[in-house]
């Protein structure tokens, strides 16, 4: 039954796996490096796919969708990071510009989330304000981020703790200030405050529920454990704010969880939706392996425990056999988010078989639409679309530096 449902979701891998030979005009040989020719190729086909975003921006321009998730933060974003890389003003003045209209025309106030919230579009502007000097200006998307955590952290509102919609998500966006700007404009009392809240609801949820692991969350009544959703994308916050937790938080509660959450891998190296469903069917960023082997990585980088890195290295073996998803090429639920497991694992291990595999994911996205077999929603967008696409195909060509976006601070 498994198999059958699996050839339904995902197209057969026929790329070769890595060998000297087969990526000899992929990989640079002796190095660990992107062959010039292959650059070249992803430059144009970035180059291509851009000129697409741009030829539809009525689409998506005016949609009143002002997020990052699926919005026009999103895409900002990406022009951002493209202007960055390829040292283009313009695309910096576009995303400067897009940013400073999704602050203003943003309606919900409650929704918190770096992806989903006015939190992203803040944060976004305020880092790219800094590069540009812009210090009032700034200062006032500080305010407005800041203060939110009145929200976020007032018991009586009924608000997840997932990164998507939750206080994991808000996290996510001081941190990425603080990342990015100096002096640090968050101060530390409130992300601890932050990162506490978590953990307390955390611990509280798994005590009132008798839950195997110190901490764990629910979201519309699931225990999720992916990374958009579930326990992994909260941990992988977590870790990502090391310097704020104590020893404490971080010996009885975050490392405990991550041995819980090694004991949930299938036996295939994927890792179920939610805790209890035992189908192995979802392969991409928000549900199963992917998500959950970046956090994997990063807990290896900072443990240096053995077994946290073979748990990443086993979902890369089944992302690479079933990670061309039918669904679609976008980070979220696509072949573009899967592609980013082997960079991540590249990052950790320095063996270029990832780093081939992230190139031959890329190569899939070279000839995007044409294997899918739906539309997203926001075909344009950074999560579902498009623009994530050019991010991935960016990030791949300085896999040293890429970091999936939004999740990765
Ligand atoms: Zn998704």
């Amino acid at each position: 039954m498994e198999t059958v449902m699996d050839t339904i979701r995902h197209y057969e891998n026929l790329f070769e796996d890595y060998s000297i030979s087969v990526s000899h005009n992929i990989i640079e040989n002796n190095s660990d490096m992107i062959h010039n020719e292959f650059k070249s190729l992803l430059t144009s086909e970035i180059k291509k796919l851009m000129k697409t975003l741009k030829e539809n921006e009525t689409k998506w321009y005016n949609n009143g969708d002002y997020s990052v998730y699926t919005g026009s933060a999103g895409i900002a974003f990406t022009f951002y990071h493209y202007g960055r890389y390829y040292n283009d003003s313009a695309y910096i003045k576009a995303a400067t510009e897009l940013l400073r209209k999704c602050t203003t025309d943003f309606k919900s106030k409650h929704k918190i989330t770096f992806l989903t919230g006015i939190v992203g579009p803040l944060a976004l502007a305020a880092v790219i304000l800094y590069s540009q000097g812009k210090k009032e200006e700034i200062e006032q998307l500080i305010f407005k981020l800041k203060s939110l955590s009145i929200y976020v952290l007032d018991k009586h509102n009924d608000i997840p703790d997932e990164l998507l919609y939750g206080r994991a998500g808000y996290l996510a966006s001081l941190l990425y200030v603080n990342a990015n700007i100096s002096p640090a404009p968050i101060e530390a009392d409130l992300i601890t405050k932050v990162i506490s809240y978590i953990i307390k609801r955390g611990i509280s949820y798994s005590l009132s529920n008798r839950c195997q692991s110190p901490l764990m969350y629910s979201w519309h009544q699931k225990e999720y454990i992916g990374g958009a959703h579930g326990l992994a994308g909260i941990l992988y916050l977590l870790l990502q704010a090391q310097h704020y937790l104590t020893q404490v938080q971080i010996d009885n509660y975050l490392k405990p969880s991550l041995y819980y959450l090694q004991r949930l891998q299938f036996s295939s190296g994927n890792f179920p939706s939610s805790i209890g469903n035992p189908s192995d069917k979802l392969v991409q960023w928000c549900h199963g392996a992917p998500g959950i082997s970046i956090l994997f990585c990063l807990a290896h980088k900072i443990f240096e425990d053995s077994t946290f890195l073979d748990t990443a290295i086993q979902c890369g073996e089944i992302i690479w056999e079933r990670g061309l998803l039918k669904k679609g090429y976008s980070i979220c639920h696509g072949v573009a988010g899967n592609g980013y497991t082997f960079i991540y694992l590249f990052q950790q291990t320095k063996d270029i078989k990832y780093l081939y595999r992230a190139c031959k994911f890329a190569e899939w996205c070279f000839h995007y639409g044409s294997h899918q077999n739906r539309c997203p929603d926001r075909p344009f967008s950074l999560f579902e679309g498009l623009a994530g696409v050019i991010y991935f195909l960016l990030d791949v060509q300085q896999p040293h530096l890429a970091k999936f976006p939004t999740y990765n601070i």
